[in-house]
């Protein structure tokens, strides 16, 4: 049990006037906060001075670490020069359209146009309006239903968390919204059945989602959104020739895909996104986080060309398209993200994903794999997932009373980690991309203090 937060400590101030998101209120005012004052590199340091490693890059996002002057520069010499301008009614200025640009250049598949927004979930929300007003524009009003994918993670506001397949983000709030379809998660080691190939899983799914769509009527489905990996679903990756099946079904019936970029955009997948690395072309992508490397809220939307088109005839047609935020394409993030997308590049950033990324890996599966808590060992590139099992052999999750990997999650912050806990009692391993060999060593080393920690923990208690 922590020591009660001394009275005016910022630990005090935090439980008396803080809301903390994603966090059990109760249990935080028992607990108090985990105070970050500053950060180095791959670290951050508490304000007692203690130092970790960030096995998860903060949410998934802070892709150069956790300091870097030149993105402090950049910030500032906008913020001199112009701090706040919108791109409403045709204003424009210079971060927009260079950041517009340089998006639609770096696009996985062609695209033509760019919306900027303030985090992830704003850019699905954004995507959802312009597929809707899109389907109105070109006279199809009834074509709205969006498919998304159990266990998705797209964001918390209304319509994001709708998309969300996590049932922590519907139920307790009232969600998902009217038209919102959840197909089938593709991860093979929980769902395939017995001696399922994956390629043969990747054709069942892809056969449930025609059905889905048949069933529903396919003048009434507008468009799919997926991750090419799903993050905070748990890192799963989907079975070989999953996409090229989903999408000649989509294709099929003329729905549009959404690819959510907000994690795997940037190189996370060892590619600039996880479009090239999974097979996916999407009509639409969103992306976030990596964006501006975190320093500053940013989110983007690109479009394809027919799907601009369609927005465009939507003046005529229907009227203007009501859409945007007052800092959508903000010029401070804007200008961030600029000089974020010019360092990847000037640092060869995939070339160093593609060196470390492997390295991580196998790291990961040759520490780990084999442990007798671990079911699966999973990832590629930078980004991975240990998922525990109480039973190896059978893939048995943990009673979920046990908290096991909560559990682990504290002892991780003793030995120096800080991790992110997924559903289904695995364990986030997505670090900042700037990551060095050494540096994952020393992450795995201590994660395997951690874990050994538990297993004693655990034994104790007669359950492993
Ligand atoms: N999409 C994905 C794939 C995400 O991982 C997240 C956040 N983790 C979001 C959307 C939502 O982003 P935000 O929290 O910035 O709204």
């Amino acid at each position: 049990m922590t020591p009660p937060a001394a009275p005016n400590s910022a630990a005090a101030r935090d439980i008396a006037y803080a809301l903390h998101p994603y966090t059990d209120q109760k249990a935080h005012a028992e607990n108090g906060p985990l105070i970050m004052t500053r950060g180095k590199g791959v670290r951050v340091f508490d304000d007692s001075g203690r130092e970790y490693i960030e096995t998860v890059a903060g949410l998934w996002c802070a892709a150069l670490g956790f300091d870097n002057e030149r993105l402090v520069a950049a910030a500032t010499e906008q913020m001199r020069k112009l701090p706040f301008y919108h791109g409403f009614t045709s204003r424009s200025h210079e971060p927009l359209i260079e950041l517009s640009e340089m998006l639609v250049q770096r696009a996985p598949v062609p695209m033509s146009k760019a919306f900027f927004a303030n985090s992830g979930s704003e850019a699905n929300d954004s995507a959802i309006k312009m597929i809707w007003y899109y389907n109105n524009a070109i006279g199809r009003p009834q074509k709205k239903k969006i498919i998304s994918r159990m266990k998705a993670y797209h964001g918390v506001t209304l319509a994001s968390a709708s998309l969300t397949g996590l049932p922590a983000n519907h139920k307790l709030f009232d969600l998902p919204i009217a038209g919102i379809l959840h197909t089938a998660c593709p991860h093979h080691y929980r769902f395939a059945h017995e001696g399922e190939s994956e390629e043969d899983f990747a054709t069942r799914l892809a056969t449930e989602l025609e059905t889905l769509i048949l069933a529903e009527g396919p003048d009434t489905v507008a468009a799919m959104f997926a991750e090419p990996i799903m993050g905070a679903g748990g890192v799963l990756l989907p079975p070989r020739g999953y996409f090229p099946k989903i999408q000649a079904v989509l294709k099929k019936y003329d729905v549009l895909l959404v690819a959510d970029e907000v994690i795997c955009g940037f190189g996370r997948t060892g590619n600039y996104w996880g479009s090239q690395t999974l097979d996916v072309q999407p009509d639409i992508l969103t992306c976030a986080k990596a964006l501006s490397a975190s320093f500053l809220p940013i989110s983007g939307v690109l479009v394809n060309e027919k799907v601009f088109q369609g927005i465009s005839e939507g003046s005529a047609t229907v009227g203007t398209w009501g859409h945007g935020f007052t800092y959508s394409g903000h010029p401070v993030p804007a200008a961030v993200a600029i000089e974020t997308l010019k360092i990847y590049d000037e640092i060869d950033i995939l070339g160093h994903v593609r060196r470390v990324g492997p390295h991580m890996q196998k790291a990961l599966r040759d520490a780990f794999a084999d442990h007798p808590l671990v079911g699966e060992v999973r990832g590629t590139g930078m980004i991975a997932a240990i998922e525990l099992s109480a039973d190896k052999a059978k893939k048995t999750p943990f009673d979920p009373a046990k908290k096991a990997a909560a559990r682990l999650v504290k002892l991780g912050e003793e030995n120096g980690l800080i991790l992110r806990m997924l559903p289904g009692d695995a364990i986030a391993f997505s670090p900042p991309l700037i990551m060095e060999e050494g540096e994952v060593d020393d992450m795995v080393a201590r994660f395997g203090k951690a874990l050994d920690a538990l297993s004693v923990q655990l034994r104790r208690e007669g359950l492993a």
